[in-house]
């Protein structure tokens, strides 16, 4: 009788529920992106899970897992870690971009779509009236799908422009202009810039690839192959120069005078831009040599997380 009674306040004991927050388990299950290098060369695994692991270095750690065919399983352990990753997009591993998308436990990987990735785009030469939020929002969906617009950022060199954040299809080409009609017989054309972007083919237009590997070559005599873009949808350099500060001194006691270049959107192109003509593929390591990091997506990923 007594082993009987303590069956049953056991019983009673086991079935009394520990309680979870459900919101625990379900945020855990979600700090996966799965990616996929935009390149048809061979991708080093142990390079890139390095790569990676010290460019983001995420507070509580990463696990990066290789699925095969170029694709990749990052799992984080907290929502500051994987939300760093996102904001910061487009990243890259040895000049290829790396496409990511956020997934959930359980879903078909194969099913997941890794021809999408954001990029910043800034919109320039439209007179300083026609920048709105419903026109960058146009631009948006006319280039991809439309993110946000970026109000705290106007001008590089005194020229006034718009940043839209863009989800951009990576399989078609990137658009270069748009027209803009104001009334019935004003017209404007606005440039689009990309920042922080890497390999692309200055003949189709597409990212992934160079000019020597273009399918189109396969196509066209090479004698009537054309350029159909050129370096103008790079988004320019924006340095900054900052003066030594009045408190330090050189190593023989003098006063610093030296100015400090402190960072770069994209990377110095002042000297091809004036004989774009002769730039090429092999000019763009040169000029990127690591695209994952500019001061100024710094400055704007730290804003973002704030
Ligand atoms: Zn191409």
């Amino acid at each position: 009788m007594e082993d009987f009674l303590a069956n049953l306040a056991l019983a009673d004991e086991e079935e009394e529920a520990f309680q979870e927050d459900a919101a625990v388990i379900d945020q855990n299950l979600q700090l996966y992106l799965v990616g996929r290098c935009l390149t048809d060369s061979i991708v080093h695994f142990p390079s890139l899970r390095n790569t990676m692991a010290d460019l983001w270095h995420p507070i509580r750690g990463i696990c990066i897992l290789y699925l095969g065919e170029r694709h990749f399983l990052f799992q984080f352990f907290h929502e500051v870690d994987i939300r760093k990753v996102l904001v910061g997009t487009p990243w890259f591993f040895n000049n290829h971009l790396l496409l990511l998308h956020r997934i959930q436990f359980g879903k078909n990987l194969s099913l997941v779509p890794l021809t999408f990735n954001e990029f910043w785009v800034q919109v320039h030469d439209l007179p300083s009236g026609l920048m709105s939020e419903s026109l960058a929002k146009q631009f948006g969906e006319f280039l991809g799908q439309f993110l946000e617009y970026d109000t705290s950022i106007r001008s590089v060199n005194s020229h006034s422009f718009m940043r839209i954040r863009v989800q951009l299809n990576v399989v078609v080409h990137l658009k270069r202009k748009k027209k803009v009609m104001v009334g019935p017989d004003r017209i404007f054309y606005a440039q689009f810039q990309y920042e922080k972007l890497s390999l692309f083919c200055f003949i189709c237009g597409k990212l992934g690839h160079g000019e020597s590997f273009c399918p189109v070559r396969t196509r066209i005599d090479p004698e009537k192959i054309v350029f159909g873009w050129d370096i103008s949808i790079l988004a320019v350099a924006r340095r900054r120069s900052v003066s030594a500060s009045q408190w330090l001194r050189e190593v023989d006691g003098v006063d610093s005078k030296w100015i400090e270049k402190e960072g770069e959107f994209q990377g110095d192109f002042s000297g091809i831009l004036e004989n774009s003509g002769n730039f090429r593929r092999n000019d763009w390591g040169h000029f990127h040599k690591n695209p994952n990091f500019t001061l100024g997506e710094l400055i704007v990923r730290q804003e973002k997380l704030v």
